[in-house]
């Protein structure tokens, strides 16, 4: 049984790799539809709140998964552990859950290709970079912080983008081992390639990024013995049998440096997609301080589920026949949920719509014999929490 969930995970479910497919089917005779299986996740890392813009990745990934009768994976990315927030992953689930986009496999649900805690799959990461050196794409950096600092202020003095000049790449075996054998510090680098293709994302179209060309080899993993996200999120997806990569526009740089990182190792990678960034009704950015993109304030402050899902889909697009003023239930945004109509624009925020969209759930509680009880149970609590002192 072990040995035949180590194959499970060394084979990469691809909807449109018909080749891989029919092999796995071969080996365990499954269905056609199993082996072809959509699994897409969220991914995040647990920093804080659950902000607007991650809840329109979550809704995006669920929807796009149900529309294909496919799963949907939460996997908490927490390997940067000076930035962690205390019960920050528990409340991301909990939000989740609010919002009614429930994940299939998840660090509280389970399931077949967990953990999906990333700190509790550091011994699987070690296991990976070692494959990364033995077939030399990755090597040990010994240079030391005082060097990096050096290097990025005399980039910035002569008005150059800071990048890591690849010293270690060309260290000899011999002064590799003398360095080892004084127990010198290091780190792991990924040997970064030239990139001459372009690959297709879902929503952009053609992207060519030479990264090779902007950056240093990057670090995969770092001295204190934790990978990188880029290393963690490369292997997971893998392991995890992910198809589909729907993030947010801000990680589409990374992406040639992920795909760089299938090839070294010699897997299938799924397919990419970006969603446009969320701007301010006028244009401006966002910013994550905001306390009033925090999905707890809305909840907070009595907006129902529906009418946060209706305004994040409203904003973003990516449905066939859904008009706009219209409430739609989580199920009904599956079933019209179309990935082909995503457009690159970015999607402004209009916060009437959010009262809009409230105000129509209402009216439908009110209406609905089930709903109505429950609507008034919050409205009486609500009620005595604001009058108690009264
Ligand atoms: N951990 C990353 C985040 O915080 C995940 C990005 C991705 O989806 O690859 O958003």
């Amino acid at each position: 049984m072990a040995q035949l969930f180590t194959h499970l995970q060394r084979i990469p479910l691809l909807p449109c790799k018909v080749q891989e497919a029919r092999k796995f089917m071969r080996l365990f005779s499954i269905s056609a539809q199993k082996a072809c299986q959509v699994r897409v996740r969220f991914a995040p890392s647990p920093t804080g709140h659950l902000h607007l813009g991650g809840l329109r990745t979550a809704l995006y990934n669920f929807l796009f998964a149900k529309s294909k009768n496919g799963k949907f994976i939460l996997r908490i990315e927490d390997t940067d552990q000076t930035r962690l927030v205390v019960h920050a992953a528990q409340r991301l689930e909990d939000m989740l859950k609010w919002a009614k986009i429930y994940p299939d496999e998840s660090p509280t649900v389970g399931g077949p290709r967990g953990p999906y805690v990333q700190s509790q799959r550091i011994n699987l990461y070690h296991n990976y970079m070692k494959n990364l050196l033995e077939n030399d794409s990755a090597y040990k950096c010994f240079c030391s912080k005082l060097r990096l600092d050096w290097l990025r202020n005399d980039a910035i003095r002569r008005n150059e983008t800071p990048k890591y000049d690849n010293k270690c790449r060309y260290l000899s075996q011999v002064k590799i081992e003398e360095l080892e054998r004084k127990g010198t510090p290091y780190c792991i680098r990924f040997k970064l390639e030239t990139i001459t293709d372009p690959y297709q994302d879902l929503i952009y179209g053609p992207i060519l990024i030479n990264v090779a060309e902007h950056e240093g080899d990057p670090v995969m993993m770092k001295a204190d013995g934790y990978p990188t996200y880029h290393f963690a999120n490369v292997v997971d997806d893998h392991l995890m049998g992910i198809t589909h990569v729907l993030r947010g526009v801000e990680w589409q740089i990374s992406t040639p440096k992920h795909l760089l990182l299938y090839k070294a190792f010699g897997w299938n990678p799924p397919l990419f997609g970006h969603l446009p960034l969320i701007v301010n009704r006028d244009g401006s950015k966002l910013s994550k301080r905001q306390d009033d993109l925090h999905i707890e304030h809305y909840r907070d402050q009595g907006y129902s589920p529906e009418a946060v899902l209706n305004f994040v889909t409203d904003i973003g697009g990516g449905f066939e026949g859904k008009e706009h003023n219209v409430l739609l239930t989580i199920e009904e945004l599956s079933e019209k949920f179309n990935l082909a109509r995503l457009t690159k624009n970015s999607c402004r925020l209009d916060f009437d719509k959010l009262k809009l969209y409230n105000q129509m759930d209402l009216q439908r509680c009110l209406k609905s014999p089930t709903e109505l009880p429950v609507l008034l149970d919050q409205l009486q609590d609500l009620v005595k929490k604001t009058f108690e002192e009264k």
